[in-house]
């Protein structure tokens, strides 16, 4: 997919406040400090889209952007590092889940995991919450430029292992990133891409 435009929209912290238009939509999400804004910037090919929401005050909302006057692109305020105990499952906070819960327009959630890391509980809890929702899903491992290509196979395939150990009897759809050099980039857009042209025949 070409990006030929790719514009800020709005920031706010209810899904009822979200535009209406009826355009596909698709959600990044993650821990802080996972690339997610870097991310976007890399995807769209824009310096600092991301940063633009994510002046003080901003990065606790719900930020769209419409790209290529056809779909939005939201970006979802990153979850703390906090570990998540059984008894505080209020990282994710209510308006985050009132969104995924509520928003017609979502095709798909991506959730960002730093390739370097094992699988942390907040993250499996958070996919173990999107499954039994029913919110599609798919995983984009970043910064991949930070290990070796065998390294990155080798965490990518344990990664994937984990979940398959756990609850999922199939793996997920997923990307492997990197912003520093645009790795992925295609694959992750033509996913996009393909998603909105099938929605556009099926209509
Ligand atoms: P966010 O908090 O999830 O929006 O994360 P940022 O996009 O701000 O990135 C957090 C840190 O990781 C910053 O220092 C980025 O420069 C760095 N970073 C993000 N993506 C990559 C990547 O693909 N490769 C490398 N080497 N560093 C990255």
């Amino acid at each position: 997919m070409k990006i030929k435009s790719a514009d800020f929209l709005m920031s706010n912290s209810s899904v009822d406040k979200c535009p209406s238009a009826p355009f596909p939509e698709y959600a990044f999400i993650g821990r802080s400090n996972v690339g997610k804004s870097s991310l976007i910037n890399m995807l769209t090919s824009r310096k600092s889209l991301a940063k633009t929401s994510g002046r003080p005050g901003k990065t606790q909302l719900i930020n769209h952007f419409i790209i290529n006057k056809q779909w939005y692109l939201v970006d979802l305020p990153g979850y703390g590092y906090a570990r998540v105990s059984k008894k505080s499952k209020k990282t994710f906070q209510k308006y985050i889940t009132d969104y995924f819960l509520k928003r017609e327009q979502l095709i798909a959630a991506f959730l960002l995991i730093d390739i370097r890391h094992e699988p942390q509980p907040v993250d499996l809890e958070f996919m173990e919450w999107m499954g039994e929702n029913g919110i599609p899903f798919a995983i984009i491992f970043t910064k991949a430029d930070k290990l070796k290509p065998m390294a990155v196979q080798r965490n990518v395939e344990s990664y994937i292992q984990a979940l398959l150990d756990g609850i999922w009897e199939e793996a997920p759809t997923y990307f492997v990133t990197s912003s520093s050099s645009s790795y992925g980039r295609e694959e992750v857009l033509n996913y996009i891409e393909n998603i909105n042209t099938s929605l556009i025949k099926n209509k």
